[in-house]
């Protein structure tokens, strides 16, 4: 674990004074979150907490039983059980792993005494609640108000953001559920995005060829979620 305390890959861990994080350290484990996992089903208790290095967590809600539409998007700058912080032993949403990777867990009782006795992670939490909360209000406007092309490189940019890499993997099939539209409203936004030269998409496989291109042909939301999280992540 020693590389763990010289590297930390979670920035919300990482601003966390070095010695509370050495005390919190003993309760982390590293783990590997694979592409398509379910961390949380809606209703069901929460057994552990989440902070993602490289992978990348989807929070969907659910309407009708069977549509999904994300509202959240949750990567190396924050935590995956927020409920646990506000007093709640259950999520309200599911947690779905949409890019695998590298995170840290601790087990729920725990974290609920760290974060009981631990100021530092308290005042981080609180922030990123903040901040989280900013960027779900976002999202709802943005999902009501904008179309699906730009919504797209609005959720590419997001994305290329927490995973820091310019290639990932999204099936269309997750696209759609992260926009709320149907496989061929997906396709045809990425091959708009594509005939720009902006990304490449090939059989689940993005990659981001051109990021001030895709900056503008977002809608204005991304700008204003990256703002935010400047403001009160930093
Ligand atoms: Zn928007």
């Amino acid at each position: 674990m020693t590389g763990a305390v010289l590297k930390i890959e979670n920035s919300l861990l990482a601003a966390v004074p070095r010695k509370a994080y050495r005390s919190l350290l003993a309760g982390l484990e590293p783990v590997t979150l694979t592409f398509g996992e379910v961390l949380y089903e809606p209703g069901e208790t929460i057994r552990h907490v989440y902070f993602p290095g490289a992978s990348l967590v989807s929070l969907l809600t659910l309407a009708d039983g069977h549509l999904a539409l994300e509202v959240g998007l949750i990567g190396r700058e924050g935590m995956v059980g927020i409920p646990l912080v506000l007093g709640h032993s259950a999520s309200s949403v599911r947690a779905l792993v949409q890019g695998s990777g590298t995170a840290l867990r601790m087990a729920s009782a725990r974290f609920r005494d760290e974060f009981r006795s631990c100021l530092p992670l308290q005042r981080e939490l609180y922030r990123y609640v903040h901040a989280l909360m900013a960027q779900i209000s976002q999202t709802a406007a943005c999902n009501r108000f904008h179309v699906v092309e730009t919504r797209l490189a609005r959720w590419l940019l997001m994305t290329h953001d927490r995973v820091k890499s310019d290639e990932f993997r999204m099936t269309q099939e997750f696209l759609g559920h992260m926009l709320g539209v149907r496989r061929v409203g997906v396709t045809r936004a990425a091959q708009a995005l594509q005939k720009r030269k902006l990304i490449r998409y090939s059989r689940g496989d993005i990659t981001v060829l051109d990021r001030t291109g895709l900056e503008a042909a977002a809608c204005e939301c991304s700008g204003a979620i990256q703002a935010q999280e400047a403001r009160l992540l930093n």
